[in-house]
């Protein structure tokens, strides 16, 4: 007898998924130019060429028992080092390589706390819709309960459906800004507004609340204004970063977890976090990327073809009447559509070979998630498509 929830997640339809592989179908079809597949959240501008030529100089100059082999469970010393480096520098913050543990990615560092965090089955952790889908894979995976937050029509943070969410049973509020699906970021005063309240409950339950910022897409963003670093508003806070969105590597999994050094009992998270990683398999990040990325930490995204295409389809959209949450980050937009039916929608917008992911996955019945790492001719070439539905549905 093998386990029926694996088989179900093993078996389980992803829309995205089907939508991707339609577009892969039509693209032999009718060539790869007339898709405009704006279904997964691949990056679509490489990778900066410093990484690359970083990659061979390890290569060439180094002894391959190094950058094949395995590294210390938490990761390489100099890695780490660098990263807690990188961050004091930018942050104004005292991180020291022991705060840092090194993992495959975001997703791999979300399950390594959810675990590490989760001490009984009646462990909630709270989520705020829209919402990346596999949190809810990841936190029943770890043996926790998902608690959802209805979405604000303007995807801003729900301070209030927080707010009758938490209870004793509360491990953690897990947020993500710059946000998938919606490119929504959080500003300084919902932050404040939010750790505020998260203190006074502390205070009143006795325990704990941990903060989980889900930040892959920190450094994604157009605005000017750097998004909020959380460890400055609340000490219970815990980071799952990774470099796929940042440095557009995704396909090399790595990133990190850094538990606050002003959190409680910091040291005692950070073994549990190592127990954690241990016991899920997930120990010594990939070896060469740590070395990559010890080098690698300064460089910062090239942002040109995100805002271009976020320009243009924003502004196009609002321009034609459509509800789209102001995208200040990541490379989504999270479009209302204009009939309230987001499954019906992209269903329509599928018969021109648009592809736009329906956003009842990311917890919402009434939108429809875009992602617009695509060539920019692809996001000019959708707006008389955006425009031809919304006149249909009018
Ligand atoms: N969190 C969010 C919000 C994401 O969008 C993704 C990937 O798309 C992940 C986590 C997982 O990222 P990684 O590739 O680093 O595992």
């Amino acid at each position: 007898m093998i386990s029926k929830e694996m088989l179900r997640l093993g078996t389980a339809k992803s829309v995205i998924r089907e939508l991707f592989s339609y577009g892969l179908q039509r693209a032999q079809e009718i060539g790869p130019e007339n898709v405009l597949d704006f279904s997964l959240g691949n990056p679509s501008v490489p990778a900066p060429k410093i990484v690359q030529d970083t990659m061979i100089d390890i290569i060439k100059n180094n002894d391959p028992m190094v950058y094949h082999g395995y590294s210390s469970s938490q990761g390489h010393n100099g890695c780490r080092k660098a990263i807690a480096e990188n961050l004091n520098k930018r942050f104004n913050t005292g991180y020291s390589l022991n705060d840092l543990f090194m993992t495959c990615g975001a997703a791999a560092s979300l399950n390594i706390v959810f675990k590490a965090l989760t001490a009984s089955s009646d462990d909630e952790i709270v989520v705020l819709a829209p919402y990346f889908p596999e949190y809810k894979v990841f936190i029943e995976g770890q043996g926790a309960k998902m608690k959802l937050v209805p979405a604000r029509n303007d995807m801003k943070l729900n301070l209030d459906g927080i707010k009758e969410a938490v209870n004793k049973n509360t491990k953690a509020l897990l947020i993500n800004s710059p946000n998938n699906p919606s490119g929504v970021v959080y500003t300084k005063e919902e932050i404040k507004k939010l750790t505020d309240y998260l203190k006074e409950k502390e205070k009143e339950l006795g325990n704990v609340i941990y903060l989980i910022a889900d930040e892959p897409y920190r450094e994604l963003v157009f605005s000017g204004e750097p998004v909020p670093f959380i460890p400055h508003y609340y000490d219970d806070t815990i980071i799952c970063y990774s470099w796929s969105k940042s440095l557009s590597l995704p396909g090399e999994r790595i990133g990190y977890v850094l538990v606050n050094n002003k959190c409680n009992e910091n040291e005692v998270v950070m073994a549990a976090v190592g127990g954690a990683a241990r016991a899920l398999g997930y120990v010594c990040a990939p070896t060469l990327f740590q070395l990559v990325i010890e080098k690698c930490v300064n460089i910062e995204p090239d942002l040109t073809v995100y805002k271009k295409n976020r320009d243009i389809l924003y502004s196009g959209l609002i321009e034609m009447g459509y509800n789209v949450a102001k995208p200040d980050g990541a490379f989504y937009l999270f479009i209302e559509a204009p009939n309230g039916d987001p499954e019906l929608f992209s269903e329509k917008a599928k018969a021109y070979d648009m592809l736009v992911v329906p956003g009842t996955g990311f917890g919402s019945k009434t939108h429809v998630r875009l992602s617009y790492c695509v060539d920019t001719e692809k996001c000019e070439k959708a707006l008389p498509i955006f425009e031809k539905l919304i006149k249909e549905f009018k």
